[in-house]
């Protein structure tokens, strides 16, 4: 009877189950190497539990008793396994699955009684083990089977009076523990293999982008220098055009026009410039109240800015900071223009400065759209932009100067409630 069990077909049937739930090349890698592991680790196991030749062979007796009913037990426990909506769900996710499963379930059953448990037999385990670690059958599904095909099998062989039937039921569930262990090695394998490739395609992934980043900058960088120039010829002709014109002439409108769209892909260029050839901060002595200020005046004018309600929170006790107040004027205009970019009309605009011992924190926040985790994870990203004529440059920049200055740059939003930048920069800097 055990001939029947035996190595030829469980081969066969093993490899059905390896061909139908693992590309082929990934499961010898990983069989290779359970392998390995496994029978240092099992060896150690079966001294633990004293699994011993004479268990093997009380094992290996009982298999003629159970043979006939080893059927109904695998029905059984696909039946029990079956009402259980995480289990049911990962086995039916695919046609044919539970049926392979099935399959190859009994096999193992019927395996378990082959007298034979070396190196070759716990791999074979193992292969199977991965089966159900790739399709995601969660890991207590595993222990909770494990404990109904001793109960079932239990009762068969009680039923069958077998003689001598203590040592040799105590044999079995040693052996069940050992496959207990087995399947957990292929988890905690499994898991640290995944964590692993997570974390190298993680960081492959920022290499990449980061090599990717720097070669846009350099051709942004030239690029703004081909335009800039002829950009400065075009607007100076252009003004002199205009100005040759009659107050009242109707060309005179059109060319105001085209000046401004100059002025705009002007100011492109120059935040083009800005990121891609960052300067390093100059920093004085300087009062950031007065830069707050200075900055809100200028932006006074434009037509964003005049479409919200601006609030300027000064701090009481404001020391003099060591900041390049061109540089931080940037980071401020481009920061409030965004707040006033995504407000409502009269929607609110604030700007507050606080700061503790170590730090001034500059805060920025608005009432407006927000932003969902996608954006807020990709905004600092150069070039990324959710505006028709946003450049996606304008965040970059504020973090390159803020990091310049030895400070941070954090963004807290909530779709449809607002936005809040907070820069941090340090004292005594
Ligand atoms: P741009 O303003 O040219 O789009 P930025 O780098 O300044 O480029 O901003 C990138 C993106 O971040 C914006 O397109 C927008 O989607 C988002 N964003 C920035 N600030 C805010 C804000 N205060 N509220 C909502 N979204 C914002
Ligand atoms: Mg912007």
């Amino acid at each position: 009877m055990v001939g029947r069990y035996g190595k030829p077909r469980a081969t066969r049937l093993w490899r059905l189950a390896g061909r139908a739930d693992l590309p082929r090349q990934r499961l010898s890698r990983r069989v290779l190497y359970n392998g390995r592991m496994r029978a240092a680790t099992l060896d150690e196991m079966k001294a633990y539990i004293a699994f011993t030749s004479e268990d093997e062979a009380n094992v290996a007796s009982l298999g003629t008793q159970v043979a006939p009913h080893l059927r109904a037990i695998a029905d059984r426990f696909y039946l029990q396994i079956m009402r259980h909506p995480g289990a049911r769900a990962v086995l039916e996710a695919e046609p044919g699955r539970l049926a392979r499963l099935h399959e190859s379930f009994a096999d193992w059953l019927a395996t378990l009684f082959c007298g034979r448990y070396d190196a070759e037999y716990w791999q074979r385990r193992a292969e199977i083990g991965h089966v159900h670690v790739r399709i995601g059958l969660p890991q207590h599904y595993m222990f909770g089977g494990m404990e109904i095909v001793w109960q079932e099998l239990e009762r068969v062989i009680h039923a069958a009076a077998v003689p001598e039937m203590e040592p040799k039921l105590g044999a079995l569930h040693k052996l069940l523990t050992l496959e207990t262990a087995c399947m957990l090695g292929s988890y905690q394998l499994s898991y640290s293999e995944a964590v692993r490739l997570g974390e190298r395609s993680a960081v492959q992934e920022r290499l990449t982008r980061a090599e990717h980043l720097a070669h846009i900058g350099q051709m942004a960088a030239s690029l703004a220098h081909e335009i800039k120039n002829p950009l400065a010829g075009i607007s100076g002709a252009i003004q002199v055009l205009r100005d040759g014109l009659p107050a009242d002439d109707e060309r005179r409108p059109i060319l105001g026009e085209v000046l401004r769209q100059i002025t705009r892909l002007d100011g492109t260029v120059r935040d083009l410039l800005i990121y891609a050839r960052p300067r390093p901060p100059r920093p004085q002595s300087c009062d950031l109240h007065e830069v707050v200020e200075r900055v809100l005046t200028f932006l006074a004018g434009e037509p964003e800015m005049r479409r919200v309600r601006v609030e300027f929170q000064p701090e009481a006790s404001l020391p003099a900071l060591e900041l390049d107040e061109t540089q931080i004027e940037q980071v401020l205009i481009n920061l409030i223009l965004n707040a006033a970019q995504a407000s409502p009309d009269r929607g609110l605009v604030r700007v507050r400065i606080h700061t503790n011992d170590a730090s001034v924190h500059l805060v920025i926040e608005d009432q407006g759209r927000g932003m969902d985790e996608a954006v807020r994870q990709r905004a600092f990203e150069p070039f990324f932009t959710t505006k028709v004529r946003g450049t996606g440059l304008g965040l970059p920049i504020c973090r390159r100067i803020v990091e310049l200055h030895g400070g941070s740059i954090e963004v807290e939003s909530a779709v449809g409630h607002g936005t809040q930048v907070i820069v941090e920069l340090p004292r005594g800097k």
